[in-house]
């Protein structure tokens, strides 16, 4: 197999965070899909690398990789989210892991608020309930809400459950004081990693950031924009290719996996192999794994 066979996917999230595989059974998926390249990248949490890395099965890499929830002006005076993928960086750097745990612990407080909300309004949520089946420690986001919410029969799936209560903007949702943008890539670059700023243009998701704040976040360091993503129709994904050329960021492509929390199959988007041999080259906090060798 020549290597521009390998099939390369740099987005997927485990039940260490808000995606239904275990980190163990994420990798196999992976496999089983037919990719030789996963990064596994939970939100705000490094917690899922070791055990992805004990179960790789032989000839898959494993990306060890983090999505920050970080915050943004929006190019218009406007503080808005954005998420920031992370790569092979060391996850001992003590900024990182400083700023992981007030990030968990802060997303813990805000989940506990917003079915408190619920329940004030009458709604069939248990905050008690929903918080102690939470694993200890973890990176909880709004999907674990919403499963509730499914299960509570509030909500068909956890889409709706999204649309009627969750989504920014609906009556429930509440912001989280996630990291600056500029300094996540500061922390992220001083720790010998890469950063890949994740679906920048998925409208659906809620407001973007304009063309200038990229540009200002590839000045301060930004290696790369994910361009293939489910969220990004083909015009979009024409612009921002344009734009990574324009500003020598690299285009990366992702499925953004999370199990059965959303219906993107692993692989469903892929990097290109030179983009991604590219990415690795500028990195040095931590090496690849690779499954079968030891
Ligand atoms: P949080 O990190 O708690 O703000 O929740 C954000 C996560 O919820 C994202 O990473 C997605 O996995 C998921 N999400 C966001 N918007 C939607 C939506 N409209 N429908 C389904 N899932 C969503
Ligand atoms: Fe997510
Ligand atoms: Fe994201
Ligand atoms: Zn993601």
């Amino acid at each position: 197999m020549s290597a521009h066979d390998r099939r390369i996917d740099l987005h997927t999230h485990s039940s260490i965070s808000d995606g239904t595989d275990t980190p163990a059974e994420l990798v196999l998926a992976a496999d089983k899909a037919g990719l030789d390249v996963v990064a596994l990248t939970d939100h705000d949490t490094t917690e899922g690398w070791s055990q992805a890395a004990a179960a790789l099965p032989a000839g898959l890499t494993l990306v060890p990789g983090v999505e920050f929830s970080c915050v943004s002006d929006n190019g218009h005076g406007r503080k808005i989210s954005v998420h920031l993928l992370a790569y092979l960086f060391d996850p001992t750097s003590e900024t990182i892991v400083t700023e992981q745990r007030r990030l968990r612990v802060e997303r813990r407080a805000r989940l506990r608020v917003m079915a408190e909300r619920m329940a004030d309004d009458g709604l069939p949520v248990d905050p008690d309930t929903l918080m102690s089946g939470l694993p200890e420690d973890s990176p909880a986001g709004r999907p674990h809400l919403a499963r509730a919410l499914v299960e509570a029969g509030l909500a068909a799936d956890v889409n709706e459950a999204f649309a009627l209560y969750l989504g920014n903007g609906r009556g429930y949702y509440l912001p989280r004081t996630d990291t600056p943008v500029e300094e996540a890539i500061d922390m992220i670059t001083a720790a010998g990693g890469v950063t890949v700023l994740a679906h920048a243009w998925a409208h659906s998701r809620g407001p973007t950031v304009s063309a200038e704040v990229i540009e200002g976040l590839a000045e301060h360091g930004l290696t790369g924009l994910e361009v293939d993503h489910p969220n990004h129709d083909p015009a979009t994904r024409d612009d921002l290719r344009a734009l990574a050329a324009r500003l020598d960021l690299l285009p990366t492509g992702s499925s953004d996996y999370h199990g059965t929390n959303k219906s993107i199959a692993l692989g469903a988007e892929t990097t290109d192999p030179d983009v991604f041999d590219e990415l690795v080259a500028r990195a040095r906090g931590t090496a690849l794994l690779v499954g079968g060798r030891r």
